[in-house]
C-alpha cells in the first residue's frame, strides 16, 4: 500500500492506533438494529462529553468530509436574515466565507492576521451581527483562537457562536459550556485520528431552536434528529468509522480522558519545538495549538523542497503549503498516535537532512 512504511506527520488524515485499524478491517455489520443504534447513543454521549456540551445538546452525524459539516451547519442554522462575522485568517475561514456567500447568509469577511482575538471586542467591526463563526484551529497555518474570549463576546452580542473544531479536538481544550460555543464541528480524519469520511455537528440546545427548515433532503438537521432519537441516521452512515469512533471514544477514556490526551499532544509539541532550535527554521505563528507546528525556513531554503526532500530521503511525511505560501512554510502535525519516540523520526531526518548534530 501507498506510504504504508512511511512516519506521518500530516494534518490529516493522521496516524491512526493499531486498536482502531483493527476495527476497521473487521466486516461492516448491518446498522438498522438496536445493536447499533446503541454504538450511536455511545458516540454521541462520548463526543457530547468530550466538549462539555450543554444539557439537552444533540450530534448530527453525517458520512461526508468535515466541510459538510461546516456547509450544513451554516445551512440549517443561518439565512438572508442572519448577519454572520466570518473569522478569515486562512483557507478554512475563506471556506466559511465561500460557504456564506454560496447560501446567501450575509456575512463580513473578518480577515485577520498576527491575533488569536482576544481582543476580538475591539477588531471586530462595530455591526450588528447574529452570528460568529469560527475554525479554532486555522490549520492552514497553525493558528489557535482564544475561545473564550469570542465566547464572550458572542454572548454580549447575542450572537450564535459556531465553532469548527476539527483539527483540536483531542489535542487543544475545547468546552461548549465554558466558552458558550452553540455549535461545534468535528471530522474523523484529525484530532480523533479515524478514517475520513465522518463529520459531526454537536448543537447546543439553543442551536437546536434555531434549525430551520432548509432546501435539503440530505443535509436537513431536523430529519438527523428524529432519527436520532433512536439511535439511527436518515440515510446509511459510515457504519465502520462510526464503531472506529466507538472505539477511539473509548480508548480515550481508558488513556485517562480527553485532559490526558491534550496533555500528550502539549507534551509531544513542546518537545519537537524544543528539539529543532538548533535548526534554521522558526514557529510560523506565536499562537500555536498542541496539534501542530507550522514551520518557516530561516534560511532561504524553499519549505517545498524540505517537505520533498523528506518524503524522498527519509520517507517522512510532513505537509507542504499551497498557493502563494509554498515556499514559506510547511507543517507538522502532533495529532493521532503520536509519542516523542515517533516524534525522534522526524527530528532526526530534519537533522541529517541540514547536516546538523542533534545536541
Ligand atoms: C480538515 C479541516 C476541515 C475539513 O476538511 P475536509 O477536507 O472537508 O475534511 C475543516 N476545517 C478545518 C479547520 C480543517 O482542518
Amino acid at each position: 500500500m501507498i506510504y504504508e512504511d512511511y512516519a506521518i506527520f500530516t494534518p490529516g488524515p493522521v496516524k491512526m492506533s493499531e486498536e482502531i485499524l483493527q476495527v476497521g478491517a473487521k466486516q461492516t455489520p448491518y446498522f438498522r438494529n438496536s445493536a447499533f443504534s446503541d454504538v450511536t447513543f455511545a458516540c454521541e454521549k462520548g463526543l457530547l462529553e468530550m466538549a462539555n456540551a450543554p444539557e439537552g445538546s444533540k450530534v448530527i452525524f453525517l458520512t461526508a468530509s468535515g466541510t459538510a459539516g461546516m456547509e450544513s451547519a451554516v445551512m440549517n442554522l443561518l439565512n438572508e436574515n442572519d448577519n454572520a462575522l466570518v473569522v478569515n485568517g486562512g483557507g478554512f475561514g475563506a471556506r466559511f466565507v465561500d460557504i456564506c456567500a454560496t447560501h446567501s447568509v450575509p456575512h463580513t469577511n473578518f480577515k485577520i492576521k498576527n491575533t488569536n482575538l482576544t481582543d476580538i471586542e475591539k477588531l471586530a467591526p462595530n455591526e450588528d451581527y447574529t452570528s460568529l463563526v469560527v475554525n479554532a484551529h486555522e490549520t492552514s497555518v497553525g493558528h489557535l483562537y482564544n475561545l473564550d474570549a469570542m465566547g464572550e463576546y458572542a454572548v454580549k452580542g447575542e450572537m450564535l457562536f459556531i465553532v469548527d473544531a476539527i483539527s483540536m479536538l483531542v489535542t487543544d481544550p475545547l468546552d461548549m459550556q465554558r466558552s458558550n460555543i452553540d455549535v461545534v464541528i468535528v471530522g474523523s480524519q484529525k484530532g480523533l485520528a479515524l478514517p475520513p469520511g465522518l463529520t459531526m455537528v454537536i448543537l447546543s440546545p439553543k442551536a437546536i431552536n434555531k434549525l430551520q427548515n432548509i432546501n435539503s433532503l440530505y443535509f436537513n438537521f431536523k430529519d438527523y434528529l428524529a432519527n436520532g432519537e433512536r439511535g439511527q441516521t436518515p440515510y446509511t452512515p459510515a457504519v465502520t468509522i462510526m464503531l472506529q469512533l466507538e472505539a477511539r471514544l473509548n480508548q480515550i477514556k481508558e488513556r485517562g480522558g480527553v485532559s490526558q490526551s491534550i496533555a500528550n499532544a502539549k507534551e509531544v509539541a513542546e518537545y519537537f519545538r524544543k528539539s529543532i532550535k538548533a535548526l534554521p527554521l522558526k514557529e510560523y505563528t506565536p499562537y500555536m495549538p498542541n496539534a501542530m507546528t507550522a514551520l518557516t525556513p530561516t534560511d532561504g531554503r524553499s519549505a517545498m523542497d524540505i517537505v520533498n526532500a523528506l518524503e524522498e530521503n527519509y520517507k517522512v511525511m510532513v505537509c507542504p503549503n499551497g498557493g502563494a505560501e509554498r515556499d514559506i512554510v510547511f507543517r507538522v502535525s502532533h495529532m493521532g498516535e503520536m509519542t516523542k519516540e515517533y516524534t525522534d523520526i522526524l527530528i532526526n531526518a530534519l537533522h541529517e537532512y541540514y547536516g546538523v548534530a542533534r545536541s
